[in-house]
């Protein structure tokens, strides 16, 4: 989300004159988009914001600003940590972007303005420059009503807005008419998307999946609670519709569940990941799971690895629970102390490691269209790209060019990737 709107600060400061540069000392504008999701990005951010001080003193003229969820969150208490700051603004005010920064331009005075959270956010209209050239993020919706009781987020995102199915289908035509050949529909909960304007995300897929050059369609992501049987339909049927649902369950636990206010239990979920694998066999599934959720015990912890064990997640981020200021679980009784939270999420990544890699060994041999993304970080002659299950595979480069849909046999699987060669 964070990405998909840095993409559109930088549409609208390029109105008023700015370009994006690698070169930090070159910048006459620092923008730090920041996440406070958990404490380690929160952190991350100060340590920026800091560090990042020297070239203020060394340009006193660049206008160094913070936005996103952090911003939201910290407003005036982020200018009095650093004063060095120009500007700091929320989630909702990512369309004054650029009249906050002309008005520094000409009065140089420092902007603390959040005060739009949860605010109709009037982004439609803006083009964003978008990075990469293979795949992107369109929002298709704003904020969340799930409360979970451990997360930041409906407070630091508002409710839920949905945007209209014209604009978001205006936009995908736009990716596609400028050669993304993928794109990822983006929200806090995809399923509850149009419940505020009287349209359904099936609906939103079905047509999305009819925009011609458009290759690939993925979203994320979805709550368990709301993934009807018209999106599963949806997903087996759209043929650009890829056969991968990130599926965040948080536990295994009934009570931990409860207590997170996720509103299902472990059997229901386990229920729903049967009839996805019933209608739609060649489905990979991927969640997102918190260890160390206060009240969690021994046999909390245990009811989670057999849960994983039982429903084999093709991949899995682990988080180690993060108190976050303003949640209720914050001040629940019965916080876990660092050690049993490191043990166990030692535990858990090993054993997920362990099905990852038992999934991925399964597909030795197999042939997959492959998605064609560009040269690896590390090695100019070995190419990535990613399966429709969204498994990325190497492959050494021949005269593929990114956005080419080629057939690669999987030679060598690997926990978390898999290595093939083309099939001519
Ligand atoms: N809306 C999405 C995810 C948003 S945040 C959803 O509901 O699935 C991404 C992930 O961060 C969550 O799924 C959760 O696993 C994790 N997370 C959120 N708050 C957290 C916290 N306080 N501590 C640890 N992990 C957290
Ligand atoms: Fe946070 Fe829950 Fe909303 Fe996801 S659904 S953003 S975890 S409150």
């Amino acid at each position: 989300m964070n990405v998909a709107d840095s993409e559109r600060m930088a549409g609208l400061l390029k109105e008023i004159g700015y370009t994006l540069t690698d070169d930090f000392d070159e910048a006459d504008l620092l923008l730090i988009n920041t996440c406070c999701v958990r404490e380690t990005a929160e952190d991350k951010a100060f340590g920026k914001i800091g560090e990042l001080k020297r070239l203020k003193v060394k340009k006193p003229s660049l206008i160094f600003g913070v936005t996103g969820c952090m911003a939201q969150k910290e407003g005036e208490n982020l200018i009095k940590r650093a004063p060095h700051l120009d500007f700091v603004l929320g989630t909702g005010q990512i369309n004054e972007i650029a009249k906050v920064v002309e008005g520094i331009e000409t009065l140089h005075g420092q902007v603390v303005d959040v005060s739009n959270v949860g605010g109709k956010i009037n982004i439609e209209k803006i083009s964003p420059i978008r990075a990469g050239q293979v795949s992107t993020f369109v929002p298709i919706m704003y904020g969340c009503d799930n409360f979970c009781t451990y997360c930041i987020v409906p407070h630091v995102r508002g409710r839920e807005r949905s945007r209209s199915e014209e604009e978001i289908l205006a936009e995908i035509r736009g990716a596609v008419d400028s050669g993304f050949k993928e794109v990822t529909l983006l929200g806090q909960n995809v399923n509850s998307y149009g419940k505020d304007i009287g349209k359904t995300f099936s609906g939103l897929l079905t047509a999305a999946n009819e925009i011609s050059g458009l290759q690939r369609l993925r979203f994320m992501t979805s709550h368990p609670k709301d993934l009807s049987d018209e999106v599963i339909d949806a997903i087996a049927s759209g043929e650009k519709i890829c056969e991968h649902i990130h599926l965040p369950v948080q536990h295994g636990s009934d009570k931990i569940l409860k207590k997170m206010n996720r509103v299902y239990t472990a059997e229901k979920y386990l229920r729903l990941v049967e009839k996805i694998r019933a209608k739609i066999p060649e489905i990979s599934l991927t969640t997102d799971l918190i260890v160390g959720f206060p009240g969690e015990t021994e046999e909390d912890f245990r009811e989670l690895i057999n849960l994983i064990r039982e429903v084999k997640f093709d991949a899995a981020f682990t988080f180690i629970y993060s108190k976050r200021s303003g949640t209720p679980a914050a001040t629940f009784p019965d916080q876990i102390d660092d050690e049993t939270k490191h043990r166990r999420i030692e535990e858990l990544i090993k054993v997920q490691d362990e099905i990852s890699l038992e999934k991925n060994l399964a597909l030795k041999d197999k042939i997959f269209d492959i998605l064609v993304e560009g040269e690896s970080k590390t090695d100019k002659n070995i190419f990535t790209g990613r399966t429709r299950t969204n498994k990325l595979v190497l492959f050494k480069h021949g005269n593929e060019k990114p956005g080419d849909l080629i057939k690669v046999k999987i030679t060598q699987p690997q926990t978390w990737l898999l290595k093939g060669i083309r099939e001519i």
